[in-house]
């Protein structure tokens, strides 16, 4: 019998959710993987003590104000310590086979890049990377000879079903969304609600950011984008639907009317342990679907005027250039600005659309251009702000 070798691994974003959960699984299979990099924005504890626990060969702490601290805690066991942009990129460049990218937002971008020049395999769970440089980032995959896993549950159940070879026959995409805490409620109804309700998902548990993304629906406008990227479909092949159960993580229909779908608890170490194996399968320890306690799948439509975000995202795709990128930035300056009760609910479809409208969506023709698309349209989304302060 073959034995297998040990797998280097780098989890960018160690201390958020997905983060946590990929380190959860290579706790329970320490005999298959060596931790190379773990990186954090700010938590130089929860850091520290996850260097120390997997032994990492480096730290990193993308807050610079915080590397004193980090040297502190790791001095005298031997791991390397690093701090900001600079110390996020020698992470992603460490000789890791696999790097998880779980940095939330656009942060995320630059690290992401360099382990995919390094033709690394990238576990992607930063979906706002391809969202704002899909283009340039899938042309990097291409060039660089990287492997491009997708982490996000409905792409990773796509990527388990789509039939490659013969993309010429798929018809149709159909990515289930659960429809967030908010889902059947009205516009009307929407305009009180609060961080706390907004971040409270029914069915996943996930970072902050993303669970508001979930509750105003932009997170399924940005996974339209994504699934735009990561597979060779049109945008028109592409259609989301309310699924509130999420069992059913996505579907891909054949010419032949064929729908395969992948099914499982909506618990993100199924795609994160298909990622850390492939092209393995690997144990984790996520709750059997029982169907008879299930009893019933349903799918409803999206009411897209109560959820505006998905269709902002969708006309920000269809308008290309930087369009999504400004999409990203606004959004991302919005769900802060209501996570710090700054902004309504209901403001944040605003100001993004406000964002966009304002904004030059003339395409990025490198990286760099994408940072100052960026740059610029937070300043705009700030502006927005301003406007529609509580
Ligand atoms: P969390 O907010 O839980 O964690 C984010 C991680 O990124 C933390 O380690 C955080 O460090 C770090 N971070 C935050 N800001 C920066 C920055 N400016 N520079 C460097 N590092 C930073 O996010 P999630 O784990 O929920 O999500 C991560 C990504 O995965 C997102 O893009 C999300 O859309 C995507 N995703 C998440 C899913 C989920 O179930 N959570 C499902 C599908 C996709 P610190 O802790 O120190 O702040
Ligand atoms: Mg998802």
């Amino acid at each position: 019998m073959s034995v297998r070798p040990i797998k280097r691994i780098s989890v960018l974003g160690a201390t958020g959710s997905v983060g946590l959960s990929t380190l959860d699984l290579v706790r329970r299979n320490s005999h298959k993987f060596k931790v190379v990099s773990l990186t954090a924005y700010s938590k130089v504890e929860e850091l520290s003590a996850l260097a120390i626990e997997f032994n990492a060969e480096l730290a990193v702490i993308g807050d610079e104000k915080k590397l004193d601290a980090l040297k502190e805690r790791l001095a005298g066991t031997g791991i390397e310590v690093a701090a900001g942009e600079a110390g996020l990129i020698e992470a992603a460049e460490r000789e890791a086979e696999i790097v998880m990218a779980a940095i939330v937002g656009a942060a995320g971008l630059r690290p992401t890049m360099s382990a995919v020049r390094r033709g690394a395999t990238v576990a992607l769970a930063n979906k706002e990377c391809l969202v704002c440089a899909g283009d340039l980032l899938m042309e990097e995959v291409r060039v660089h000879g990287a492997t491009l896993l997708p982490v996000d549950s409905e792409h990773n159940a796509i990527y388990q079903v789509f039939e490659v070879e013969r993309a010429s026959s798929v018809e149709r995409v159909i990515l289930t969304a659960s429809g967030g805490p908010f889902r059947g409620r009205s516009y009307e109804s929407l305009k009180a609600v609060t961080p706390a309700e907004a971040i409270a998902h029914p069915n996943w548990d996930m970072g902050a950011k993303i669970s508001v993304d979930s509750a105003t629906m932009m997170n399924k406008g940005l996974e339209v984008i994504e699934a735009y990227h990561l597979f060779p479909i049109k945008k028109s092949q592409i259609e989301v639907v309310v699924h509130p159960q999420s069992v059913v993580h996505s579907m891909v229909e054949y010419s032949d009317g064929s729908v395969l779908a992948q099914l499982g608890s909506p618990d993100m170490r199924t795609p994160i342990a298909y990622s850390l194996a492939w092209p393995e399968r690997m144990e984790a320890p996520v709750k059997r679907l029982s169907f008879t306690e299930i009893g019933a799948l349903t799918f409803e439509e999206v009411d897209l005027e109560a959820f505006r975000c998905l269709a902002l995202a969708r006309e920000a795709m269809e308008a290309g250039g930087a369009a999504p990128a400004i999409l990203n930035a606004a959004n991302e300056v919005a769900v802060a600005a209501f996570l710090s009760e700054k902004l309504r609910f209901i403001d944040i479809p605003s100001v993004v659309s406000d964002t966009l409208a304002i904004c030059d969506i003339k395409a990025p023709q490198s990286l760099s251009n994408v940072f100052e698309i960026d740059k610029i349209a937070r300043a705009a989304a700030q502006n927005q702000l301003a406007l529609r302060a509580i």
